[in-house]
């Protein structure tokens, strides 16, 4: 399957790439990787986006000739006449937003590239593993089967930077003895100061960004005996601080580092409704409990759109919890003492005020 694959890419000469809506490390990282490669190999590329690529990712080669799709004629024109249309890091086309419709439409040859469960069924080609620990990964597979020096730095960078964030950092399970080999393998060829790279993703946050993830963690709430934990980022709290809602991300991980925590939850309210996003330790999976709002991801790492108010989405995901995870009974709704719950209540309300 990975020689066919190479082989519809050597042949192909006009390539689009597209991401996911909201694109995070991995997405933005195995686009430009698998761009700059391509380019190195004389293909003609269109990167093709529904949303913009976070903040502290614009440094990363070639972040600045991903387009946002607007359906001008010069993006329809190269769409028409691609060979191939890959698609990365996701593999549903609500995930994609206009620029997955568009592909889906053409006669390109769909190539989805992934690491997530339950693909739908309108691509041609698959390189696939839900173990995975990113769609990177996959990628650097792909190159190793065509060729290993088409990994100049500007490959390098992006792949190491997608696998570093799809990890947490090296740090999940499905970081193998494999990945590191692949990691070393991108530090020597990309000659990369691994510390400073880390720096660039992870140490360019906003005052504004900080001040939002204090609103945020005064919202924490422990239910079911401490074992799940949730925290809020109103619109409110986004206009308040004048953070944008890109720089919650991470935020969720704080909640699941509390000792006894087994399912984080952050809940983001949105014009539309609320986007809700699942994290888990270990055998508590997660994915199919977002499933059951119409999302997805992976066992420890999920997300979801709930239609509906904050208060109302935070009721229908943790009522619906026992149904995806063994949990202790939630008698007092909140671990919190009288005395800690009466100190979050006047931080809430200094916060309406
Ligand atoms: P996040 O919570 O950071 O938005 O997403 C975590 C993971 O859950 C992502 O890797 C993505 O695969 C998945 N995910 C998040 N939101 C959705 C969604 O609305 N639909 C689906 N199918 N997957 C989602
Ligand atoms: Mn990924």
């Amino acid at each position: 399957m990975l020689d066919a694959i190479v082989s519809a890419f050597k042949n192909a000469s006009r390539i689009v790439i597209t991401t996911h809506t909201r694109p995070d490390g991995d997405a933005i990282g195995s686009q430009l990787a698998l761009r700059n490669y391509l380019v190195g190999k004389g293909k003609e590329v269109l990167m093709l986006n529904q949303d913009p690529s976070p903040y502290n990712l614009e440094w990363m080669p070639g972040t600045e000739r991903i387009q946002l799709y607007d359906g001008s004629l010069p993006q329809v024109e190269f769409i028409a006449k691609a060979t191939i249309a890959a698609i990365l890091d996701t593999n549903v086309e609500n995930r994609l937003g206009a620029p997955g419709k568009q592909l889906r439409a053409s006669t390109a040859q769909k190539i989805l590239i992934d690491h997530h469960t339950d693909p739908e069924r309108w691509f041609d080609s698959m390189w696939r593993r839900e173990s995975a620990s990113s769609t990177a990964e996959l990628l650097f597979e792909l190159f190793e089967a065509w060729d290993l020096d088409g990994i100049t730095q500007d490959v390098a960078i992006p792949l190491y930077v997608a696998i570093m964030t799809d990890t947490g950092s090296f740090r999940f399970s499905n970081v193998t003895a494999r990945l590191h080999h692949i990691i070393a393998e991108l530090v020597e060829r990309g000659q990369i100061d691994t510390a400073v790279l880390h720096a660039e993703v992870y140490d360019k946050k906003s005052i504004e960004g900080i001040r939002l993830l204090s609103k945020v963690l005064s919202t924490l709430e422990l239910r079911n005996n401490g074992t799940i934990g949730i925290v809020m980022v109103t619109r409110r709290m986004l206009a308040d601080t004048g953070a944008s809602v890109e720089e919650t991300d991470g935020f969720v991980n704080t909640v699941l580092s509390i000792e006894g925590v087994r399912v984080a939850m952050i809940f983001t309210e949105t014009e539309r409704g609320t986007k809700v996003s699942f994290r888990s330790k270990g055998e508590d999976h997660v994915h199919k409990w977002a499933q059951s709002f119409g999302g997805g991801g992976h066992r420890n790492a999920s997300g979801a759109f709930i239609y509906g108010s904050l208060e109302n989405a935070v009721e229908k995901a943790l009522s619906s919890a026992h149904k995806f995870i063994s949990l202790p009974d939630d008698s007092s709704g909140s671990d919190l003492s009288d005395e800690d719950a009466a100190y979050l209540d006047s931080l809430m309300n200094s916060q309406n005020t």
